[in-house]
């Protein structure tokens, strides 16, 4: 039987592996630049952690979850990470230690998506989670931080957009206000949305139904349920969006589906990407903390999608071959195998990239071997060379070679890379 990988995750071979490791070190530096630390939380949550802060009748509650039963408990793997990092901040009092507390993070999280639709079952996420103060240049600059990220990994062509949810009070009068709205179009929306309605009509908002794209958009608008605390403290948001330069457009009906959400949402989509699928999202959770325990706090955050920036990155470049060593030592023979295992030791332990060749074949064949591992020298020992200490030192690129003392090898190749 022939394993594959399970439906909707995916192998990230070493080929892609280092695209990874870019960006994820090019997002960890321009989160400490904005003063953000790494937490790092347990892949599988309590399952009642996220019915209890995403609501009950979120897509991901409702059919998403992995959970793992295990006698009396239910665990799930985690579908996001702020429920988690909010639980993690109450359970260790971190409300204690400073007032705004600012966390990064970057994982795998696990959805149950339907997987026509071209979706992972686990995907990546980077986030950050600002927990503490209700400041509204505190949302700025989560936005701002955000825009950041995707900018210095190459995206240049995005677009952000805003609201306001409004606090929890005004997100009841706009409930109250969208069903009274929906329902005589109840017939003609889609059995999920009919649902919706009573459960979480907000999410009749998110739905992808052409038909009740339509019935929203013919909706006549306004901000009004917002109270003035709430709208001031929006106006705040987009003053401080225009002071560090951040463009912006604002879309009364994004909603962003999960409970959690209180004023500021957004979203960052990219023109590579389309519309549909946004790069990352994120907004204001100022109940959050209180309903997980803990003291009333506010908070916001947001999530990149990694699969997705690396997506329209891909769009945009093709990166050129990698150089992965600088050596590459092909032995001629047992007693040549043998000094070459302290030769090669020695290099990494100067720290010079390096491998050996464990293959037999002609060498012409290895030599190929070393051309596809884009090694920038290769190292040749022969019976001859063993005698005098020395080995070949080829150039791979230049395809000239000299032969070299093996004692002053490592300072060689030192000078050539
Ligand atoms: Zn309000
Ligand atoms: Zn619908």
């Amino acid at each position: 039987m022939l394993f594959k990988s399970p439906r909707g995750t995916k192998d990230i071979l070493p080929q892609e592996s280092s695209k990874w490791q870019t960006i994820e070190s090019k997002a960890r530096k321009i989160f400490s630049l904005f003063g953000f630390e790494e937490i790092r939380t347990p892949l599988i949550e309590d399952a009642k952690l996220f019915a209890r802060s995403l609501g009950d009748f979120t897509d991901i509650v409702q059919k998403q979850m992995f959970l793992i039963k295990r006698e009396t408990d239910t665990f799930v793997l985690r579908p996001e990470a702020t429920a988690s990092i909010v639980r993690a901040y109450v359970e260790h009092d971190l409300y204690n230690i400073s007032n705004v507390c600012k966390f990064y993070y970057m994982g795998p999280m696990f959805r149950a998506e339907r997987p026509q639709k071209g979706r992972l079952r686990q995907f990546h996420h980077f986030g950050a989670e600002a927990i503490g103060s209700a400041n509204p240049f505190l949302d700025a600059e989560l936005i701002y931080l955000a825009t950041r990220i995707i900018f210095e990994l190459g995206l240049s062509d995005f677009e952000v957009v805003v609201n306001t949810l409004g606090c929890q009070s005004d997100k009841k009068k706009m409930s109250v206000n969208l069903k009274e709205k929906l329902m005589p179009h109840k017939k003609s929306l889609c059995e999920d949305c009919v649902s919706r309605i009573d459960k979480n009509v907000f999410r009749v908002l998110d739905c992808k139904n052409p038909q009740c794209k339509d019935i929203i958009m013919s909706l006549s608008w306004a901000q009004a349920h917002i109270c003035e605390d709430c709208h001031k403290h929006f106006e705040s948001v987009l003053a401080a969006l225009d002071t560090l330069g951040v463009r912006y457009k604002i879309d009364p009906l994004l909603v962003r589906g999960l409970d959690y959400y209180t004023r500021t949402v957004f979203e960052i989509s990219s023109k590579e990407l389309g519309a549909q699928d946004a790069l990352g999202a994120g907004g204001r959770y100022d109940n959050l903390v209180e309903e997980l325990g803990g003291p009333s706090r506010g908070s916001i955050g947001f999530a990149l999608g990694v699969e997705r920036l690396l997506l329209a990155l891909s769009a945009k470049t093709e990166e050129a071959s990698k150089t992965l060593l600088d050596c590459y030592i092909i032995p001629l023979g047992e007693a040549a195998l043998k000094k070459s295992l302290s030769v090669l030791n020695d290099l990494r332990m100067s720290g010079v990239p390096s491998d050996l060749d464990y293959l037999d074949g002609s060498l012409k064949a290895r030599l190929r071997r070393a051309d596809k591992k884009n090694a920038k020298f290769c190292l040749i020992i022969g019976d001859n060379e063993l005698a005098k200490c020395t080995g070949i030192l080829k150039n791979m690129s230049q395809s000239t070679q000299e032969e070299v003392l093996l004692a002053e090898l490592v300072n060689k190749i030192k000078a050539k890379v």
